[in-house]
């Protein structure tokens, strides 16, 4: 049986003819990148090749590596493998990558969402024979509202907790989310505060977004001053002393795990809002639909239940055990960043 373009081993996913690796979650030679989450782009290889608005974010975060960034849809040739780079449309530099050898065209996708949050370059479906695809939200009761009315919802609350004397405190991801929040919050309301560690990647992102303006919460900083104004934080600042101190405060998660009640109970957090930079359930199927794909394999979230789905449909879909997840990663980067404030 011939080698599959690109296998599943215990280093990461492997094309073989190049000596590549995509994402890889152990370190090796040669590494593609498909964005800066740190699931995806991990410590240790030798050559990283990412998308070139993926270079200064993965600079911050890995510190001196050997990195060459490319432009959306650049073909570049190892070992007679032509590969390129495509928009996934899921934090700024976040790329699909496609794979082709002899005619045949594997698309690995990454992280990716559909709709055009205004930051990131829009996702755009990629011809291939078999698509590799996430399923963080692979569940049909995932179906996002679409997020100019979220964002509406969002400086709407703001303005209702300003109204009432509080500090409005809203958690995102520092790496994606953040950003997409920050870019349409109404400073007509008031100010903006940041948690280090979204100030510090907001600031690596500023040459490439216009962003409102923002304003680092030090140790000088008196809770006074952020009364009616909204403070951006990376959910592992829950709880922690450094939130203690503003009381009075409203707080708020935007995420797509906030469709399921429970998840904002048991994080204890006063509203939740839906919004996420995954795909929701039809956005998957619509994806796969449009590649054109047979082949489907699915690599983190609902993996089983997405994949019985899509058999369901007549699509020859299975299930690979892969490293990536990016909450937990998420956790420890802002945590070390808390500790430095
Ligand atoms: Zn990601
Ligand atoms: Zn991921």
């Amino acid at each position: 049986m011939k080698t599959p373009l690109l296998q599943f081993t215990s280093n990461g996913i492997y094309c073989e003819k190049a000596g590549v690796y995509l994402d890889p979650w152990k370190p090796v030679d040669h590494a593609i990148i498909s964005h800066g989450h740190a699931d995806h782009s991990r410590y240790g290889h030798k050559k990283y090749i990412t998308h070139h608005k993926n270079v200064p974010i993965i600079l911050h975060r890995l510190g001196e590596i050997n990195v060459t960034g490319k432009e959306w849809g650049e073909t570049f040739i190892i070992n007679n493998v032509t590969f390129s780079l495509h928009p996934a449309g899921h934090i700024i530099g976040s790329s699909q990558i496609r794979v082709e050898h002899k005619g045949e065209v594997w698309v690995f996708t990454g992280d990716y969402k559909t709709e055009n949050d205004g930051i990131s370059t829009p996702y755009e479906p990629i011809k291939c024979d078999t698509f590799i695809t996430e399923c963080t939200f692979g569940l049909p009761a995932f179906k996002w509202t679409p997020q100019a009315e979220v964002l509406e919802n969002i400086n709407n609350w703001w303005a209702e907790n300003k109204a009432e004397g509080k500090t409005s405190i809203l958690f995102g991801y520092s790496l994606g989310k953040a950003q997409r929040l920050l870019k349409y919050l109404n400073t007509d309301i008031g100010e903006i505060y940041t948690h280090g560690a979204i100030e510090n990647m907001t600031e690596v992102l500023r040459p490439l977004v216009d962003f409102p303006k923002t304003t680092l919460i030090t140790r000088e900083t008196k809770k006074e001053q952020l009364l009616g104004n909204i403070v951006l934080a990376p959910p592992s600042a829950h709880g922690s002393t450094w939130i203690r101190k503003m009381v009075p405060y409203v707080t708020a998660s935007a995420s797509g795990w906030m469709t399921f009640r429970g998840a904002r109970r048991r994080r204890a957090i006063d509203k939740g809002f839906v919004l996420s930079d995954h795909c929701d359930w039809p956005g998957l199927l619509q994806s796969i639909e449009a590649t054109g794909a047979e082949k489907i394999i699915c690599t983190h979230g609902y993996t089983d239940i997405f994949s019985k789905y899509l058999r369901e449909q007549g699509y020859d879909a299975r299930t690979e055990a892969t490293q990536y997840g990016e909450e937990e990663n998420e956790t420890a980067l802002a945590s070390k960043s808390t500790a430095a404030i």
